[in-house]
């Protein structure tokens, strides 16, 4: 039999060994800003075309490399900083491995011009596929500029997986951002297609985040600063009242490194425990210096993930100095934010006879002949719902939306019973809706049920929507790339009763919104929007509504330890009732358990 086994060409491993670096434009945007940090730079451009498609190419004004280095650089495993295998665990570069520049010469043109600063030429590389095509001496500004043109040119099937543009540029902004943000003391440009997106002064790091999410968001963070034996902590942290029903802005440093580690975000949302409600999320920016002997970040080929010999310390000291920076800024927490899961209930005094409780309710109180006066039947707030549900009024006078209007707007489930009132109803820790029905003990949570009854109302008025002009237009500013999204989903905000317009390139004037929205709540709205729709990538347009309803719904709904009055719950149960599929919220929780006679002693 004869030999089958070849070694690959170096061509043909390079493509392969791209794969595991280079998977999208984002990731080579990374490698190629990480390499000008590691020259020492202190001005970085970063020019991109066509969402990184056709060039990606950054500029850097530091160290420059000789004639000789500018071409061994695309080898593999050709690195200038390290030497041997201990120098592993002494590393303050971004990388170490030697092998970005030669994945993306495998699967790119490349064309590189660099000049150290005591020499008064430079030197032009022109690389496509792994195969130098030329080198000659130029005129060029001292450092190095690096243009990767047409990536996966020659990896169709690579190319094909990419996203589309708005999807692709959002990941290379990203990959920005978590270099731009805790390397603040460079000074940064960022263009697209021709357009300036970003550019930022060196400073300090709240400066930074100023410049990159607007002045007005240093207003939302309190500052963080521990130092301890094993680790620096310096950054900031969201004030609990930000906290997002996403994971928005949550960066986590070590050594000036972006770095993924489940156990330290863990740490900080930890410290929020009992300051937010659950499924909400703080936004942090946090910069933890360790030696760098007690990391190993060569466990994953990216560096976004890294290990650390005293990670239970980590842990703890994390978790502690947030804990710290959101006390010692004014919050009385224990005393304020009374988990409401863990009521504890003190013993009676002594001689003490408990009344029975009374639930005061009008049994002629019918729903579904009744709705606020101008058919809408969810309100945020319960002080705004009170006036909605009055009882006396909805006794007294015939209601503006007859049961028989209301059914050509939500049609009526099996369940609910025209003109049988809905029983009484008692609220349990705020958060559960407690009635009986012919089947048993019936248990609504009451945001999950008011999601639902807010999102199917919603998606029925689609295009009827009533916008209500706001005296003080309210301004949201968005990243670049963000606000192009932004832009592409004006039109369906616009459907569900907002009027937006744009002032420069990253602000939106919002001058009118559904009734029901607060001014001060819009931007977390659409931050919200924003990151479902770029987590979900829809494109077909009914997904696109949906997603919109959903984010609304889930922002406005009736939150969880809301204080109910009795008829506000009735409402909410009949409304619920009239939903299509009333047993879950829009987002897929349950709303309702209905716990039948014979099961409730067993
Ligand atoms: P690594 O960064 O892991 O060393 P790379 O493939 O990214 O590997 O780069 C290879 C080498 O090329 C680097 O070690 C460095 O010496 C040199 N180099 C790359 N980019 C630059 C740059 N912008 N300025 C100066 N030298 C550079
Ligand atoms: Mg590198």
């Amino acid at each position: 039999m004869p030999d089958i086994i070849n070694i690959l060409p170096d061509s043909v491993a390079n493509q392969i060994a791209a794969g595991e670096v280079v998977d999208r434009p984002a990731s080579a945007v990374k490698e190629l800003l990480e390499n000008a940090l590691d020259a020492g730079a202190t001005k970085i451009q970063l020019i991109v075309k066509d969402a990184g498609r056709t060039l990606i190419q950054v500029i850097d004004n530091g160290c420059g490399m000789s004639d000789s280095d500018a071409r061994l650089c695309f080898e593999r495993h050709a690195t200038s900083k390290i030497h041997k295998a201990d120098d592993l665990f002494a590393i303050h570069t971004m990388g170490f491995r030697g092998e970005a520049l030669a994945s993306i010469a495998a699967i790119a043109q490349v064309e590189l011009r660099s000049k150290m600063h005591d020499n008064d030429l430079g030197t032009q590389v022109i690389i496509e596929g792994s195969d130098i095509k030329s080198q000659s001496s130029c005129s060029c500004p001292n450092g190095t500029s690096i243009a990767v043109k047409n990536l996966f040119y020659n990896v169709p099937a690579r190319r094909n997986f990419l996203k589309k543009d708005s999807i692709e540029l959002s990941h290379i902004e990203e990959i920005f951002k978590r270099v731009a943000l805790i390397n603040y003391t460079i000074d940064y440009t960022f263009y697209h297609n021709g357009k300036l997106l970003y550019d930022l002064h060196g400073g300090n790091f709240a400066e930074r985040i100023a410049q990159m999410y607007g002045q007005n968001y240093r207003e939302r963070l309190y500052p963080v600063d521990e130092s301890t034996d094993v680790v620096n902590v310096h950054g900031y942290v969201s004030k609990p009242e930000y906290a997002r029903k996403s994971r928005g802005e949550q960066y986590l440093f070590v050594n000036h490194r972006f770095i993924k580690h489940p156990a330290l975000n863990a740490a900080v949302e930890k410290a929020y425990t009992d300051l937010i409600p659950d499924h909400y999320y703080p936004s942090y920016f946090l910069h933890l210096e360790v030696d760098p002997s007690r990391i190993d970040i060569n466990i994953h080929p990216t560096k976004t993930e890294v290990k650390f010999i005293d990670e239970s310390a980590l842990f703890t000291i994390l978790r502690a100095a947030t804990k710290r920076a959101l006390g010692q800024f004014g919050l009385a927490t224990e005393l304020e934010f009374n988990p409401i899961q863990e009521v504890d209930f003190p013993p009676a005094p002594k001689g003490y006879v408990p009344k029975q409780p009374q639930v005061h309710y009008n049994p002629a109180y019918n729903p579904f002949k009744s709705t606020s006066k101008d058919g809408d039947f969810g309100r945020t707030k319960g002080s705004q719902w009170t006036s909605f549900f009055d009882l006396k009024e909805a006794n007294n006078e015939p209601a503006a939306t007859t049961h028989e209007e209301r059914q050509t707007l939500i049609p009526q489930a099996e369940t609910a019973q025209p003109g049988t009132s809905v029983q009484p109803c008692l609220q349990l820790m705020g958060s559960y809706i407690v009635s009986t029905m012919p089947s048993g003990l019936l248990v609504i949570d009451q945001q999950a049920a008011h999601e639902r009854v807010v999102y199917d109302r919603l998606m029925s008025t689609e295009g009827k929507a009533v916008a209500q002009q706001l005296l003080f237009p309210v301004n949201c500013q968005f990243s670049p790339a963000d606000a192009d999204i932004f832009s592409e989903l004006i039109p369906d905000l616009e459907k569900q009763g907002f009027v937006i317009g744009t002032i420069g390139q990253t602000t939106f004037v919002v001058s009118a919104t559904p009734a029901e929205i607060k001014d001060s709540e819009l931007q977390s709205l659409f931050d919200q929007i924003l990151t479902e729709y770029k987590g979900t990538m829809m494109q077909k347009f009914s997904d696109r509504r949906q997603c919109l309803c959903r984010s609304m719904a889930r922002q406005m709904a009736v939150k969880a330890g809301t204080p109910l009055e009795q008829a506000e719950m009735q409402q909410l149960v009949a409304d619920l009732f009239c939903c299509p599929v009333p047993h879950v919220s829009p987002s897929g929780k349950k709303t309702m358990a209905i716990i039948p006679p014979n099961k409730l002693i067993v």
